[in-house]
């Protein structure tokens, strides 16, 4: 009888064990549908607010490059009127049917009547008049930190005096009707620049000469 009864009782101890792993089984099922149900459902009620816009901007500015320096010089064209001739050529040479031989051309000409009006391209302090034969009146302008603008082909008539301060698009002088040096080119303005006593290319600090 014992051996019948423990045989039972285990068998009910099984059986009872297999039931509440059936509860659990079952309850953790229905647990797990819930949360699911609920993150469904809570999810798509989230949705349209994770959808509406946003108050505050997308950072849109993160490729931006940082502000200038505020110190840097700013620069402009120096004339109003005016057709790019021809460009820089300060590695490669170009013939010059002026001269009669080859040459780097070390600026860029403004192609303009006789008399228009040539300006600063940046702020600075004109450091030299020169009246030429070859490249006429040449009016130079100090920048600051080696920069140099040179002014070539102006009539004698200049507007500034050495020594004076200039703002950006103070007027200098006047395009002379001709520059013997590049007298083919007809009147017109040759602005050379230097940085550090090396010539630099003017496209690369005017902006707008880009969209010429
Ligand atoms: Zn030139």
């Amino acid at each position: 009888m014992r051996t019948y009864q423990s045989g039972t009782k285990d068998k009910k101890k099984k059986l009872s064990k297999k039931m509440l792993y059936a509860i659990l089984m079952t309850a953790s099922l229905v647990v797990i549908a819930l949360i699911i149900t609920l993150s469904l459902t809570l999810g798509g009620n989230r949705a349209p607010v994770i959808d509406a816009p946003d108050p505050t901007p997308p950072n849109v500015d993160v490729d931006v490059p940082p502000v200038k320096d505020p110190e840097a010089p700013k620069f402009a064209s120096p004339m109003s009127n005016y057709s790019l001739g021809k460009l820089s050529s300060l590695e490669k040479l170009v013939y010059s049917s002026s001269m009669g031989y080859w040459r780097t051309h070390n600026g860029v000409d403004f192609s303009a009547d006789a008399g228009e009006k040539v300006m600063a391209i940046a702020a600075g302090k004109v450091t030299a008049i020169q009246h030429t034969v070859l490249e006429a009146t040449v009016i130079t302008v100090d920048h600051g930190d080696g920069l140099f603008s040179y002014y070539k082909g102006l009539d004698t008539d200049v507007a500034v005096e050495v020594g004076q301060e200039v703002a950006l698009g103070d007027h200098l002088g006047n395009v002379a009707a001709n520059m013997p040096y590049e007298r083919d080119e007809g009147a017109h303005l040759h602005l050379e620049m230097k940085l550090g006593g090396k010539y630099v290319d003017p496209l690369n600090y005017i902006p707008e000469l880009g969209d010429k």
